[in-house]
């Protein structure tokens, strides 16, 4: 059989909370060729406790490259046309492994976690004013469980295998970026030990106006410098694959999630902005080369540094730990469905909470509020409310969350946003599609190629100095369709649902103290 000519082709891997995918796709359209998925085990040790396997991590990268390697030579298509490799990750997530044995010293502690609850208290009431946003001149960010600089703490504090480790200089530091690329560029056999700004500046040890490793953050939490990562650029070749069938091939994209999909989106200009549903939901709005501060419970953050010679571009964002989270424990706790695509059908079914409300406020709540001392509740319910309102209260709970934070962000910028990029796994949802258009009043938009985040990643790989397989201008892609999700109903209508949500957040509020 002869092989299609294609020219360049471009690859991401996407190591989500939820799933690790591998993507490879033609870069000179943009088309998505060929990709496969593999679920990731979340464990839940102890209350608040959330928890991955890194080698279950890697294992994964390597089974969806192996998938995907197969069926494009099925396709005909010749595997040695990719070019380069980009990484797009769960960002904040925090892992510690030996340099010398290669092996992790404990599991990953999911972005979601709250175990340091009470240091996040104790470190804001050692603060003068017991003011959360003490570090946020410096980092963008509140004092919180969610960042990986506590969760690293609380590493060298609970587990002796760390704290042996780090005493004895073999303890290395990553995301899960800097943990897939040191060991897909060799490893404890020389793999490259780094990480990117937009990565970097989740940890809360990174200074995100001079774009390095901040000593007095690092000292603020005990933390030696040596087991952090280098800090690179968002699109610059990192190293080499050391193994497999795509051995030779450079890494040279690295973007946390959220900042992948706002390239992917080509949010590339001041004002611009994207929202992701997945396990939780992130609303990011690109402010350009100036980090612009939040006086509304937004984050700062660096949004993408495409090259090392190109500026840094920020962004503000809206963080919900919730979104998509909501909808497995829906089929994993209460078992009120089969699976996540029997959620729409069940809600659809009554077209109405009737009444009910539902925060999910599992892991406290983040933005704007920044509470973790908040906890779920399911409010308003009578004798008439069944399960598809409980479902249909959860998909709303995710638009509202939305609405808050896109009502913080044009007070921030001054400029309301007129409609809104969507993308992620839960936007094949189309109730939430609609109900989100209704709840915010402005037009929802979906790309029809909804893989965003692995597409930023690989257009960051395929742009880097060495491999330029693709310019990163919008024109240079093939045309991005999509669909479009209007408001349909009555502003007063919305308007009195919203305020009733408003309510019910307060009485998630305070909840532990
Ligand atoms: P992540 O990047 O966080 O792993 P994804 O973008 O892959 O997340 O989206 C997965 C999430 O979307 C899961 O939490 C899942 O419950 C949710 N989801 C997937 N399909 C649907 C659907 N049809 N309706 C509602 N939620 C969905």
């Amino acid at each position: 059989s002869h092989r299609i000519m294609l020219g360049p082709l471009v690859a991401a891997i996407d190591q989500g909370t939820s799933s690790t995918r591998f993507l490879v796709f033609n870069a000179k359209t943009a088309e998505l060729l060929s990709h496969h998925q593999v679920e990731i085990k979340q464990s839940f040790p102890k209350e608040g406790w959330v928890e991955e396997d890194p080698k279950e991590i890697l294992q994964s990268v390597f089974e969806c490259m192996e998938r995907t390697c197969e069926k494009l030579t099925q396709l005909n298509i010749d595997i040695s046309n990719i070019k380069a490799i980009g990484v797009t990750n769960q960002r904040e997530t925090t892992l510690v492994w030996d340099k010398e044995t290669g092996e992790p010293l404990y599991n990953a502690i999911v972005w979601l976690d709250l175990r340091t609850q009470s240091t996040v208290e104790r470190l804001i009431n050692k603060t003068p004013g017991r003011n959360k946003n003490h570090l946020k001149h410096k980092t963008g960010l509140p004092i919180s469980t969610y960042f990986s600089a506590v969760k690293l703490r609380w590493l060298m504090d609970n587990v002796d295998e760390v704290h042996e480790a780090v005493v004895s200089h073999r303890a290395m530091f990553g995301t899960v970026d800097s943990w897939l690329i040191w060991c897909l560029t060799g490893g404890k056999s020389g793999g490259v030990h780094c990480t990117d700004v937009t990565n970097a500046s989740r940890t809360m040890l990174f200074n995100i106006h001079t774009l390095e490793w901040d000593p007095e953050l690092c000292k603020y939490f005990g933390i030696p410098m040596e087991i952090l990562p280098r800090v690179r650029s968002s699109s610059e070749i990192y190293g080499l694959m050391k193994s497999g069938a795509l051995s030779g091939i450079p890494i040279s994209g690295c973007l946390g999630d959220q900042s992948a999909a706002l390239v992917g989106q080509m949010c590339f200009q001041d004002g611009q902005a994207k929202n992701t549903y997945g396990t939780g939901c992130f609303l990011l709005r690109n402010t350009g080369a100036k980090p612009v501060m939040s006086d509304h419970g937004l984050l700062t953050t660096v949004a993408y540094k495409l090259g090392r010679d190109k500026p840094a571009c920020y962004a503000l964002e809206g963080s919900v730990a919730i979104a998509g989270a909501v909808v497995r424990w829906l089929q994993d706790n209460l078992g009120i469905i089969g699976s996540s695509e029997e959620l729409e059908k069940l809600a659809a079914s009554v077209g109405t909470s009737y009444g009910c409300y539902f925060v999910p406020a599992f892991s406290g709540l983040y933005a704007p509020y920044w509470e973790p001392s908040a906890r779920g509740i399911i409010c308003g319910l009578t004798q008439f409310t069944n399960k598809s309102h409980v479902a249909f209260a959860a998909l709303e709970a995710v638009c509202f969350q939305t609405r808050e934070i896109l009502d913080a962000m044009n007070q921030d910028s001054g400029i309301p946003l007129t409609q809104l990029q969507v993308d992620g796994g839960m936007t094949s949802n189309r109730l939430l599609m609609q109900l989100q258009a209704d709840i915010l009043c402005i037009p929802v938009v979906k790309p029809s190629m909804p893989e965003t985040t692995a597409l930023g990643a690989a257009m960051a790989a395929g742009a880097a100095e060495g491999v330029s397989v693709w310019s990163l201008s919008p024109e240079d892609l093939s045309e991005v369709t999509s669909e479009k999700f209007e408001p349909q109903i009555n502003p007063e209508e919305s308007e009195f649902r919203y305020a009733r949500w408003k309510k019910a957040v307060q009485k998630s509020m305070n909840w532990e103290t």
